[in-house]
């Protein structure tokens, strides 16, 4: 028998399955897919380098450094470019460079002097009740003022979690910003606090390999072997008396000890629907508006913009098709062929999901349209590519942390059955691969507990 079924083969439930192989379990990952990687999927294209989801890990993710050394990654590993000196956000109709710290906009004009004031005024600002139902927008706004949170904080969470600051719960989204007021009273001194503390402070430093993102799910891929089985898409899932029974339609029926679940959020509420019901009802409160990816790869003297930072990202009140854009080739070596350049355009989420609906054609004319007006993008462009998610990335709303509540406390009612995937801890690459490995462990305890239990019944 199988000890851990793992259903999904995205990053987290490769990671998970990783994870337990590496403690001598039996590990089987199902992927629905012809290939595994979920989000992750890097591809070549006339030269240029498109990553259809995910373009960056985080390099303070201990999870992802860890995996990439044990998997033998590291020799392909590569940090953002020297080119990368910038950040943008849209203002005005054009782009402005922006400080790398929050504070720092008070020696730029992005912001108007009221805007910057108020800012200073955040220490003075009195501690809010506990409420659990405040937005990230509200949080912000009584915090930091109206026009910090609509110019800088809105289209930072549009770029983080395809959201909107308005919708999205500051209590599970920003958990950190929480913390910090509630023990210091106010996020500037809490930072300043904490870095006297010698506490390290999050770190902006993102990485990636030269293949791109795809290369790790490729890598555990491999080393996962014949565990793996791709084309393979479960239908449900039953407790039985020795652990677990999946079905998975006309590719048979698997037999598991423990089952972690490693979909999307709509996906594990299917799977969970008459396993367990309030697990199942909580995941399938989770939304996950659509999303498109528009690639477009230029000549490098058709684009007027030096391309000298990361990419950009637009407030709400810009009203602009794009939520944001990433100068891919600028980020990292190889991913544009000699004399090009590749920009990649974000369109849809929260704020938008009817234009992640559009045809690629259409897409890919708003991009041309988005990019001629910005970056100065003149012609046709070389290559153009167009990735839409049906479902994008989930949406920490309101209730969120009740929701997680009853997913994690799955096994408490259902001894061996796992949730893992971007719904729980975040949505990053990082925060995947870190709760997959929570997941895993908690999964070998529950082998190990289990074990003795099976040999007394067999001796009886
Ligand atoms: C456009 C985009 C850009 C992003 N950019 C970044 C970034 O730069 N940095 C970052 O850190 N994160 C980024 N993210 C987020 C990150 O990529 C995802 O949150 C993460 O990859 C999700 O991984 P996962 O394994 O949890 O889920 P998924 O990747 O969704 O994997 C779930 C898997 O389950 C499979 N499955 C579904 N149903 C079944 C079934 N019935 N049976 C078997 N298998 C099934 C699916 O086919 C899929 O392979 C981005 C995401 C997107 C979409």
């Amino acid at each position: 028998m199988i000890d851990v079924a793992i259903i999904g083969g995205g990053v987290s439930g490769l990671a998970a399955a990783y994870a337990l192989q590496r403690q001598g379990r039996r590990v089987l990952v199902l992927e629905r897919q012809a290939r595994t990687g979920g989000n992750a999927v890097s591809e070549r294209i006339d030269g240029f380098l498109m990553e259809h989801g995910p373009s960056t890990v985080a390099a303070e993710s201990t999870a992802a450094c860890e995996l990439s050394q044990a998997l033998g990654l590291d020799a392909g590993k590569c940090d953002l470019g020297a080119g990368v000196r910038r950040r943008y956000l849209v203002g005005e109709g054009r782009l402005r460079g922006i400080p790398a710290h929050p504070m720092g906009f008070l020696a730029t004009n992005y912001l108007s002097l009221g805007a910057r004031l108020r800012m200073l005024a955040e220490p003075l600002v009195p501690r809010g009740a506990d409420d659990t139902r405040e937005s990230i927008a509200e949080f912000c706004t009584r915090r930091f003022g109206r026009e910090f949170t609509e110019r800088v904080i809105d289209p930072l969470v549009a770029g983080i979690y395809a959201g909107r600051a308005d919708e999205l719960s500051v209590g599970a989204a920003f958990p950190k910003l929480v913390g910090l007021e509630r023990r210091y009273g106010s996020i500037t001194i809490g930072m300043f606090r904490r870095r006297l503390e010698g506490a390290r402070m999050p770190s902006s430093r993102l990485f990636s390999w030269q293949g791109g993102i795809g290369t790790l799910p490729n890598a555990l891929t491999r080393a996962l072997g014949e565990s793996v089985r791709t084309g393979v898409a479960v239908r449900r899932i039953e407790a039985s008396a020795s652990g677990f029974m999946i079905d998975a339609g006309e590719a048979g029926s698997f037999a598991a000890r423990s089952v972690i679940v490693a979909t999307q959020p709509h996906v594990a509420a299917r799977l969970l629907e008459g396993v367990d019901e309030a697990a199942a009802d909580a995941a399938g409160g989770i939304a996950a508006p659509p999303l498109a990816v528009a690639f477009l790869g230029y000549r490098r003297e058709q684009v007027a913009h030096p391309l000298d930072g990361l990419g950009f990202l637009v407030p709400q009140g810009e009203a602009r098709s794009l939520t944001g854009a990433q100068f891919c080739s600028t980020m990292f070596p190889g991913r544009a062929p000699q004399g090009c350049v590749a920009v990649a355009g974000y369109f849809g989420g929260a704020r938008a999901p009817h234009l992640a609906r559009l045809p690629a054609a259409e897409l890919i004319e708003l991009a041309r349209q988005e990019f001629a007006d910005l970056i100065g993008a003149k012609g046709e462009p070389v290559v153009a590519r167009v990735r839409h998610w049906p479902l994008g990335l989930p949406q920490y709303r309101h209730g969120h942390g009740d929701r997680t509540a009853v997913l994690e406390g799955l096994s408490g009612n259902l001894p061996g059955l796992f949730v893992t995937g971007n719904y729980l801890a975040g949505p990053s690459v990082a925060a995947c691969l870190g709760q997959a490995q929570a997941v895993a462990v908690a999964a070998l305890d529950r082998l190990a507990q289990s074990a003795p239990a099976v040999r007394i019944s067999l001796l009886r």
